[in-house]
């Protein structure tokens, strides 16, 4: 867990993640690649690339946000705000936290290196073969999968997750222990798909749990992702953890002088830039 690359997009350079220690695994396209761009989704994301996780998120534009008429109990908008509108800012926060997005969707998933291509479990482990993740015109290989989608979840055959049913009807849920990992190791689940309450903040606070189970399962050494003022630690006596920045009061000036331009473009006057809402 060496590499420091970043992989920001939009904002690339702007906020740089803290030295995680990151993966460094390059037999891998992706260390994570996340199934759903949603709430859970790319809040997951979120976490994971600041972790220096090589993050894919796929998407197929079906959150079930896009069904909501105005968004009114997410903390931090207290008029609340256009489902739409969240979702675009969600997505540029993932993209800018250094997730790589891709449009499309997932249609099965396999262990990779499998020895008779039959995409069952090869003798190694799972986490240490990896998966191979699919779209009808893509492949992406990648050594931990975080599946935060709704609700078709037939993709995941394959592999043969243990799946159950939203209170014993029809519609199907991912089996997950409390940190979010299924029945086939390397593979973690987050957010509606596995019968959390349907909240839209509910379902990013899990994936930022599950995301945070994953990065401290690969990185015991994991503190906290936190960004703290230059000198904090060394007041206790303490190395700066792993997984904390501390930042300059310049920087940190630089950094709140950027939110405020940046939350501007989203919400001024003249920025009204906004995708069709779905259920229109
Ligand atoms: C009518 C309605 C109104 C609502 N109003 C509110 C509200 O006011 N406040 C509130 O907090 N919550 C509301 N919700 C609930 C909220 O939308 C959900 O709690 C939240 O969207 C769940 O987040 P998630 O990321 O788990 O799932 P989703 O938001 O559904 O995200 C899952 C994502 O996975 C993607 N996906 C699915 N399959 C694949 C695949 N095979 N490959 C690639 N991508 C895939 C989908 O495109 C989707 O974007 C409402 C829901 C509905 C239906």
């Amino acid at each position: 867990m060496t590499d420091q690359t970043h992989h920001c997009t939009a904002n690339d350079g702007q906020n740089e993640s803290p030295d995680n220690g990151s993966m460094a695994d390059t037999s891998f396209d992706y260390d994570v690649v996340i199934v759903g761009g949603g709430p859970a989704g790319l809040s997951a994301g979120v976490f994971t690339a600041r972790a220096d996780f090589r993050t894919l998120v796929v998407e197929h534009n079906r959150s079930l946000l896009r069904k909501s008429a105005h968004l009114e109990n997410y903390l931090g908008f207290p008029a609340g705000v256009r489902p739409t509108t969240f979702l675009e800012i969600a997505q540029d926060h993932a993209t800018n936290a250094g997730c790589v997005y891709v449009s499309g969707e997932v249609v099965d998933i396999k262990h990779a290196h499998s020895e008779d291509h039959s995409g069952d479990a090869p003798e190694t482990g799972a986490v240490d073969s990896g998966f191979i993740v699919s779209t009808a015109d893509q492949q992406f290989e990648t050594r931990y999968v975080i599946v935060a989608s709704w609700s078709d979840c037939s993709f995941l055959d394959t592999l043969g997750v243990e799946r159950g049913t939203e209170d014993g009807g029809h519609v199907p849920i991912i089996e997950v222990d409390a940190d979010g990992r299924t029945s086939v190791d390397g593979v973690y689940a987050a957010g509606r798909i596995t019968d959390q309450h349907h909240q839209a903040i509910v379902n990013a606070g899990h994936g930022a749990h599950v995301a945070i189970a994953l990065i401290e399962e690969v990185n015991p050494a994991f503190w906290n992702d936190w960004v703290a003022i230059e000198g904090y630690y060394d007041s206790y006596d303490k190395e700066v953890p792993v997984g904390v920045e501390e930042i300059s009061h310049e920087e940190r000036e630089r950094r709140i002088r950027d939110s405020r331009a940046t939350m501007r473009r989203y919400f001024g006057e003249h920025s009204v830039n906004e995708p069709e809402d779905a259920m229109r």
